[in-house]
């Protein structure tokens, strides 16, 4: 069962939404792939634990604290008496592992090794188990996820679990049959309610207002080659259509999250879609969907 699904972080989030709308440089770009090839990943291991079966509880990306030490946990699945921690990488090409360090075969870029972040993850894991005195057998891997992905000079006692052995990781753990009780519930409900919503490792670029490209862009392209046609908007590049009402929220929420000490005003919204839309037509949107402040020209939306 599954108790809190996975969706984009707000960094991920924030850096496609700069992408469209700003030049990256190198070394952004190089971030913000990851963190989509990353976040591709968790979804593809996601679709795997879909065929889950006897009773377990999964919680996704979990970020949790500790004596002010915080450690992140993509799936964390509970059965009966046993908890897996599992970190997946989306990693892809040859790699191997020479003391305690991960290199790419290709480039030799040493890679941040994701057994001894798991293992500090598990140490934290284990000390807050404790500490909300729970007893539960942990066993933790890193899932290597991505087919095209090649580990070398990895020793069989590391927690490992090669993209050959995904498949039967999770038929094992079909395998054991799983009841859950009332105090499995709890602990679960006790670790969603300690999550984090707010990642202090988020790491973004500087930007501000002025220098972003305003305008609605299409969700299917990305091109902001946009027409209105009747009621909707039509894109010049690929012909999709999207509802007028649908965009002004997408880009609302958009400027949300770029801008939270920025007011949702009629006029900020309709600068940022920057279109030749009516502006009563943003400002009955608004009206219809956020909840209206202040007086006249004042008025904003949360
Ligand atoms: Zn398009």
């Amino acid at each position: 069962m599954l108790l809190k699904e996975r969706t984009e972080s707000d960094e991920l989030l924030i850096m496609r939404y700069l992408n469209r709308r700003m030049k990256l440089d190198e070394k952004e770009k190089f971030r913000y792939m990851n963190l989509e090839k990353g976040y591709e990943g968790e979804v593809k291991f996601d679709e795997l634990l879909e065929n889950l079966q006897e009773e377990r509880f999964v919680i996704n990306d979990l970020l949790l604290e500790l004596n002010n030490s915080y450690f992140q946990i993509d799936t964390l699945i509970i059965s009966q008496g046993i908890i897996h921690l599992i970190d997946i990488k989306n990693f892809e090409g040859d790699c191997y592992l020479e003391s305690d360090k991960l290199f790419s075969v290709k480039t030799g870029w040493e890679y941040k090794n994701p057994i001894n972040q798991l293992k500090r993850s598990e140490t934290l894991f284990s000390q807050l188990l404790k500490k909300l005195k729970y007893t539960y057998l942990i066993k933790s891997s890193v899932v290597f996820i991505n087919p095209e992905f090649t580990l070398y000079q990895a020793s069989m006692d590391q927690p490992i679990i090669l993209p050959s052995q995904v498949n039967r990781f999770i038929k094992e753990l079909n395998n054991t049959p799983s009841k859950l009780n009332y105090s499995d519930k709890e602990l679960a409900q006790k670790l969603i309610s300690l999550h984090q919503p707010k990642n202090p490792f988020h790491r973004l670029p500087n930007f501000s207002y002025e220098q972003l490209q305003k305008g609605v862009y299409c969700n299917h392209c990305f091109s902001f080659l946009m027409l209105i046609k009747n009621h909707s908007f039509v894109c010049k590049n690929c012909g999709n259509h999207e509802k007028i009402k649908k965009v002004i929220l997408r880009h609302t929420k958009e400027y949300q999250l770029l801008f939270p000490d920025r007011k949702i005003t009629t006029n900020n919204i309709f600068e940022w879609c920057n279109v030749e839309l009516n502006q009563s037509t943003v400002y009955r949107v608004l009206k219809e969907n956020y909840t209206a402040f202040g007086k006249k020209k004042n008025t904003y939306y949360e």
